[in-house]
């Protein structure tokens, strides 16, 4: 993806993945400390679900909502900048307060494909972004088909090819299509193609994702007239130009007006406004530009029309059967990696959005009815504080540098006569050796000791798994371990699993050298893991929820609600949210505890 993954890629890949970390002490602290920050519990107005809800058997329209990078305290922090949609999926929705992911790879792929399977890292086999694929001797990326060929809309340009076939088990709306009948129609957008793919699964009939200035989809989901028609109507260059500026007094916002430690993206200041000219000197649409124009709430806003606009031109809702739209919405993540997450452009993003998804819930009203829809919002991972920012506090942050891990691990294995290179990548938190190497250091005791001795003495790690320490998950103990082990997918994950310390960036660049962006995520702490989840619409008894939950859950919930069944679920059905009356043939569920 072009130019503004160039420098976001970038930051994803150091810090990204999760890596194994860990504590299960720092990770209960965290929680602890999340809990503590928490309002006091407040009773959400229990507005009631309009009534046509009882009169369908199942929703028309499934409406999955994923902010990419979204932290679960977002909600509690910012929710009195807004009026609209998020406004509105808080105080008619069911929102569970202790939503968070139980694995250690909280990245963008991972944590989507783990929205829409029901299922962990372990089980669907998306463990990151990318990885070293040991049978190519390549990184590869998680959506990337070799079979594949992708196509732009509009005239536009892109290449590669892009599929969920690297994904184990079906997406719930694989599913749905499948058990419903065929009467479904499958339709996801998002900026990221690993968004939109692991969102919608193998299948889908508008599969759409941003290029670097076009609108692309793949041969796998093939493409639809009505959104070529769109794109040629609307194109987003025709943002050039245009400011993404404050939209509430000054003091509406919390914390310093530039944040500490922020890395603005190219043609930027540290400050409002934002204006969308891309690199200086330019004078038309460049690679800054476009990087410009994900990280702005433009993004968000084409996003939104692009997906009310398939609503129309293909009558979701509409065809008898269940429906499902799925929104990833990215510019979160690309402003919370550059300005951090105590910034003012985290809140004026979420401010946009709000209103954007105000718009969109007006459009379901009227195009699909109020009650006929079920929206599921939550995100694929949380984000670290800035480490400059957090360091203010006297906290231990800082940065982690992954090329320090490889030079411990050569340094330590030199004395032991091993066939150079030894390392065939380190991918994030995730070391690969070359082929041979992992399994003549499994019977080398003192040279794998000093491996782990060589890892556990770069600054920023607080711990190192071996992978066949990870094979068995039930019999795993510590909640870091678990993390880790719920990430780990045999063959696919590396052969170490570092843990970097809690409110430790981890980042890919050698030390000494001025970072790219702020800040980033990938760990199996509680500030990557802890992500909102609130339901609206069709069958959720709404109210606030407190149990422990996972974004695994999701799928579950709406199999639930269509009569689906997910083969490999690791999460379970919020019953606790659904309305027993409109559980499909369950007019007797009293069972269905109450918040
Ligand atoms: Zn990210």
């Amino acid at each position: 993806m072009t130019s503004k993954r160039a420098w976001w890629a970038i930051a994803a890949l150091a810090l990204l993945v999760c890596l194994g970390c860990g504590g299960a002490v720092a990770a209960q602290t965290s929680s602890a400390g999340a809990a503590a920050a928490a309002p006091a519990a407040r009773k959400a107005a229990a507005k009631t679900a309009p009534a046509t809800a009882a009169a369908n058997a199942r929703p028309k329209l499934i409406v999955l909502l994923v902010v990419d990078q979204m932290r679960a305290d977002y909600v509690d922090k910012f929710k009195g900048q807004w009026t609209g949609g998020l406004k509105r999926l808080v105080q008619e929705g069911a929102w569970f307060r202790e939503a968070a992911y139980n694995y250690a790879a909280t990245e963008t792929c991972v944590g989507h494909s783990t929205i829409s399977t029901g299922a962990f890292p372990a089980t669907h086999g998306m463990v990151a972004n990318q990885w070293w694929d040991r049978d190519a001797q390549a990184m590869v990326t998680c959506t990337s088909d070799p079979k594949a060929k992708n196509s732009a809309y509009a005239g536009g340009s892109t290449k590669g090819g892009d599929s969920a076939w690297r994904m184990r088990v079906p997406a719930f709306a694989d599913e749905l299509r499948f058990q419903g009948g065929g009467a479904t129609r499958v339709v996801a957008f998002s900026l990221k193609a690993r968004a939109a793919i692991s969102m919608a699964g193998h299948k889908g009939d508008a599969v759409t994702w941003f290029d670097g200035g076009s609108w692309v989809t793949s041969s796998v989901y093939g493409s639809m007239p009505f959104i070529e028609d769109f794109v040629k109507a609307h194109p987003m260059q025709a943002d050039y130009g245009k400011t993404w500026a404050l939209s509430l007094p000054k003091s509406s916002y919390l914390y310093d007006e530039q944040a500490t430690g922020a890395v603005a993206p190219p043609g930027w200041t540290l400050t409002f406004p934002h204006e969308l000219k891309g690199n200086e000197g330019s004078s038309g649409p460049d690679a800054a530009f476009y990087d410009e124009w994900a990280t702005s709430s433009f993004a968000d806003t084409y996003l939104t029309q692009l997906a009310e606009n398939a609503v129309d031109q293909l009558g979701l809702g509409k065809a008898g059967g269940t429906d499902f739209l799925g929104i990833s919405y990215s510019s979160v993540d690309y402003a919370g990696h550059a300005f951090g997450p105590r910034s003012w452009e985290i809140q004026e993003i979420l401010i946009g959005l709000d209103k954007d998804l105000a718009g969109l819930f007006q459009h379901l009203d009227a195009k699909v009815g109020r009650g006929n829809y079920v929206v599921a919002l939550s995100a694929d991972h949380g984000v670290v504080p800035v480490p400059e920012d957090m360091q203010r506090t006297g906290a231990d942050a800082g940065v982690l540098h992954v090329p320090e891990v490889q030079a411990k691990i050569e340094q330590a294995l030199e004395p032991f006569n091993y066939t150079k290179p030894v390392i065939a990548r380190v991918a994030g938190t995730e070391v690969y050796f070359s082929n041979g190497t992992y399994d003549r250091l499994k019977s080398d005791p003192a040279a794998i000791k000093a491996v782990l001795e060589g890892v556990r003495s770069v600054p920023g790690v607080a711990d190192v798994y071996r992978a066949e320490e990870l094979l068995d998950r039930p019999a795993t103990q510590s909640a870091i371990r678990a993390a880790e082990a719920a990430s780990y997918f045999p063959g696919r994950s590396g052969d170490l699993l570092i843990v970097p310390k809690p409110y430790w960036l981890v980042s890919s660049a050698p030390a000494g050298k001025a970072r790219d962006y702020g800040t980033g995520h990938g760990t199996p702490y509680y500030y990557d893991q802890r992500v909102p989840l609130l339901f609206m619409g069709w069958g959720i008894q709404p109210g606030q929820y407190f149990g422990r939950v996972t974004p695994a859950d999701i799928a579950p919930t709406l199999g639930e609600m269509v009569g689906v069944t997910l083969s490999s679920r690791d999460g379970r059905v919020l019953s606790e949210a659904l309305k027993p009356e409109t559980a499909p043939g369950s007019a007797a569920k009293s069972g269905a505890a109450k918040p």
